[in-house]
């Protein structure tokens, strides 16, 4: 059992030391985004737009999806809310969207990538997207999945442009695009590190296959460096100007000593389902910022992901 105490969460993710992490949440649907609120979330760190796409058999039309991003926008008022561009493909497929004869649908077109092979239904879902800001208080940030080079990034930015939405930015989910963090976040405003998928292509150990959750495991040092590498390029891109904020949405975010090891390595917002905000903001408020960068260097240097994970675990006595 845990020894933490977990207060009722007050949607304030701070260190001991008062450095503030926003706390955010993945939601996934308009009663989704309700619960999350109710729950103290800060803003949504992850909008998965599938919900308005899967088991249908054609597009959404334009004020369906206007309707459906409106909902969760509406439920977190003036707050922050990444939205998050549909993520067809590999464990998401869409018949109108996507084919499934592909050999290796996880190395496919999805993501992003369906824009090329399918145009037009990326700018017709950030169109509804910026009607929906339009129409709501929320400070709505969008984001695109399986970015893999600066191109993607800049040509991502200018339809957001174009469509009048202002905070674009990239998920981090391919290694090319933590390798290439500088010149990444450089064409946009922030990134968001999915480490879900991030794990999946940094170990070659597909997410849905059980039997290599050992390599499939966000602890695991090389993932880790390559989030530092992220945190790090974001940090530098923005040269003598402001950095570009770089945050995780990925289910690594909700294990608490893990959500420690992040913020040590220089992520600035974390981003988890809603059940998990309580005992990341509790085990939170045990360290310091030079604490948090002591234990994440630790699990940097560790050779295998049960080392880092007890090194770790040994200087966080909070936990169980
Ligand atoms: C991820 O890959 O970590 C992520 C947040 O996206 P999804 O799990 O929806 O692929
Ligand atoms: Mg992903």
């Amino acid at each position: 059992a845990s020894r933490v105490e977990l207060p009722a969460f007050d949607g304030d993710g701070r260190l001991a030391d008062g450095h503030l992490v926003p706390l955010l949440s993945n939601v996934g649907s308009g009663e989704d985004a309700v619960a999350a609120a109710e729950a103290g979330a800060q803003g949504v760190g992850l909008l998965r737009t599938e919900f308005c796409f899967l088991g249908r058999d054609k597009e959404p039309g334009h004020d369906e999806q206007v309707a459906a991003y409106k909902a969760v926008f509406d439920a977190f008022g003036g707050r922050k809310v990444v939205v998050r561009t549909l993520d067809a493909g590999a464990d998401k497929p869409l018949p109108f969207l996507t084919d499934d004869s592909e050999p290796n649908p996880a190395l496919g077109v999805r993501g992003y990538r369906c824009d090329t092979a399918t145009p037009g239904v990326l700018g017709r879902q950030l169109a509804a997207i910026a009607e929906a800001a339009e129409s709501s208080e929320a400070d709505v940030w969008t984001m695109a999945p399986m970015i893999s080079t600066p191109a993607e990034a800049a040509r991502f930015a200018a339809m957001c442009a174009e469509a009048g939405l202002k905070t674009p930015g990239v998920m981090v989910e391919v290694p090319s695009a933590a390798v290439l963090a500088r010149q990444l976040t450089a064409e946009v405003d922030f990134a968001s590190i999915g480490t879900n998928d991030l794990t999946q292509y940094t170990m070659a150990a597909d997410r849905q296959l059980g039997a290599l959750a050992e390599l499939n495991d966000p602890w695991q040092p090389a993932v880790l460096h390559l989030i530092k590498a992220t945190a790090d390029g974001g940090a530098a891109a923005g040269g003598d100007g402001s950095p570009k904020p770089v945050g995780v949405c990925g289910e690594a975010a909700a294990d608490p000593a893990l959500a420690v090891v992040l913020v040590g390595l220089g992520v600035a917002t974390l981003s988890m389902n809603r059940r998990a905000l309580p005992a990341v903001a509790a085990i939170l408020k045990t360290v310091s910022m030079d604490d948090a960068r002591r234990i994440a260097t630790l699990a940097l240097e560790a050779g295998s992901a049960a080392e880092a994970k007890a090194h770790v675990r040994a200087e966080l006595p909070d936990l169980d």
